[in-house]
């Protein structure tokens, strides 16, 4: 799987102003999330008002990389022709143990053993000329309850 992904040619992301800093840390193998300074809150995707207070006080703060699956689809016939080598591939809503949801790829999983609850970490994978922030299944113990 990881062989086929460093090969594709896909579209990349457009950074924004406001979504720069996400993606200029993913190339640099840093994942970061926008967190509120008002409200003590996370964000993501990034922006430029506080989703839950309306306040313009956002930072870059490191985040944990760490989540669980909320709901994965598996794609059989992707929206782009670039990733039709892969599929099929699940995609996830992961929530993050941070509290905000994000969409991503995940890897080192075949699709059918993907479930729901299932935890995931961060797993920076090269995608053709990219760096994206994909998950995979977090086997390791963390000697916390995930129960
Ligand atoms: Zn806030």
């Amino acid at each position: 799987m990881y062989e086929l992904l460093k090969d594709l040619r896909v579209p990349g992301p457009i950074p924004t102003a406001i979504t720069r800093p996400f993606w200029t840390g993913v190339q640099e193998n840093r994942f970061q999330l926008q967190f509120c300074n008002c409200c003590e809150k996370w964000v993501f995707y990034p922006r430029a008002l506080c989703p839950h207070c309306w306040s313009d006080r956002l930072s870059w703060r490191e985040a944990s990389g760490i989540g669980r699956i909320k709901t994965f689809t598996v794609v059989h016939k992707p929206g782009h022709p670039a990733w039709t080598p892969m599929a099929p591939y699940a995609l996830a809503l992961i929530e993050l143990k941070e509290g905000p949801t994000m969409l991503s790829l995940l890897v080192g999983v075949d699709p059918d053993q993907v479930m729901v609850g299932m935890p995931v970490k961060l797993h920076m994978t090269r995608v053709g000329e990219l760096i994206l922030p994909c998950f995979e299944p977090d086997r390791v113990p963390t000697g916390e309850s995930h129960e």
